[in-house]
């Protein structure tokens, strides 16, 4: 295919990752965007795990996504000449004796464990509830999505429209695609949860997931610059400022903050803290979760000239940059997709 001229639908992570990823291999586009329909990339938390907490196993792909995310962040960080990719220790409080056997099992065949528990008091951390022991989560941290996406789209200003597409408005041809008198030589839609109003896609590959975090503060404790887990995650975002988080809803997937997810954060930050947060902001977003879980990407089944770059559910952060190198040398060589994350399983 001519390497030039695509048009991407979206600014978020997903489009945002694709568009440095594309400019990457000197492969030229456009983008369309309107920010204010979808805030899921802006209230992220920005986290990268490697670990899934149920069973304490490595999460998917694990080691080849984390290699990639740090490569393509501090890629971008040296271009931005910017800081925002945060190497942070990760903590999950262990409770019992149970809880800590579970732990040292479980880092016997898991890399990412530390197999040498932290004693509370060796921390030194302020008003913070003591579990038995804390179990060290390596290679986790986070991304200031908000300053990597400020100048992620300040940097791709002059071919940047703000303005919703409207599917009406595009004319698919054979081998390129006309919308509103522009031609492009493919289209890749990067929506995120907003793609279940795309008439061209099947509405039953994403299973979004809304989600909540409180911005809290409180002079009183004293973490460090740790992440807690305990059924939800706190960390500091700067001088007395935390945000913990966040919510699962399936059925509400409006952008609005409910009373009911304040109290259900509230009290998840009193497991960690017995102490009086105070709420200086609440935000909500929809995440593109897909129903297996795994990314969308590929080509359409029809029209050739149209991709999806999307599904980065809860692991947007970690999964975005490797997957948009994968779509890119499926577009551009023709490398062959995995079946796993291939949107075709969908129509298969
Ligand atoms: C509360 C919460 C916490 C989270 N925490 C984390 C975390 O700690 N770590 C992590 O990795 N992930 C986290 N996530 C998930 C993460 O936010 C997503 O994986 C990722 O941001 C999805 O990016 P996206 O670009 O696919 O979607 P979006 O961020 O939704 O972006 C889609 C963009 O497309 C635009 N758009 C859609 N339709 C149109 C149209 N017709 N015309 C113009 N523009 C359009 C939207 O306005 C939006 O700007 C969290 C999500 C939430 C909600």
């Amino acid at each position: 295919m001519q390497k030039n001229n695509f048009l991407i639908i979206g600014n978020g992570l997903a489009g945002t990752v694709l568009a440095h990823t594309l400019k990457q291999h000197q492969i030229s586009f456009s983008i369309i965007a309107n920010k204010e329909l979808s805030k899921s990339s802006w209230v992220a938390g920005g986290l990268w795990n490697p670990v899934v907490f149920k069973r304490y196993t490595k999460s998917w792909m694990a080691d080849v996504l984390l290699s990639e995310m740090k490569l393509f962040y501090q890629l971008c960080e040296k271009k931005h000449s910017a800081k925002y990719y945060y190497e942070l220790p990760l903590l999950k409080p262990l409770a019992n004796n149970d809880e800590i056997k579970f732990w040292n099992k479980a880092s016997d065949f898991n890399n990412y464990l530390h197999d040498q528990l932290i004693l509370p008091e060796e921390l030194c951390f302020k008003n913070i509830q003591h579990p038995m022991a804390y179990g060290l989560v390596k290679e986790t941290g986070r991304i200031n999505l908000e300053r990597f996406l400020t100048l992620s789209h300040s940097e791709f200003a002059s071919v940047t429209t703000n303005e919703t597409f409207d599917y009406n408005e595009i004319i698919i041809n054979e081998n390129d695609l006309v919308y509103k008198n522009n031609s492009y030589c493919a289209v890749i839609f990067c929506e995120g949860h907003l793609m279940t109003s795309n008439p061209l896609f099947n509405k039953t590959m994403l299973k979004p997931a809304k989600g909540e975090l409180l911005e809290l503060e409180n002079e009183t404790i004293d973490i460090k610059n740790y992440i807690i887990t305990k059924n939800s995650f706190l960390f500091n975002l700067e001088a007395n400022k935390y945000i913990c988080g966040a919510t699962y809803e399936w059925d509400d997937l409006t952008d609005h903050v409910t009373e009911k997810a304040k109290h259900e954060l509230l009290k998840k930050a009193a497991l960690i803290s017995n102490t009086h947060f105070k709420i200086t902001k609440q935000l909500s977003g929809v995440r593109p979760s897909s129903v297996d879980r795994r990314p969308i990407i590929g080509q359409h089944p029809v029209y050739k000239n149209i991709y999806a770059f999307n599904g980065l559910g809860t692991k947007g952060v970690m999964l975005a940059p490797y997957f948009a190198k994968h779509l890119t040398k499926h577009i551009i060589n023709g490398e062959k997709l995995m079946p796993e994350v291939n949107l075709n399983r969908f129509y298969l």
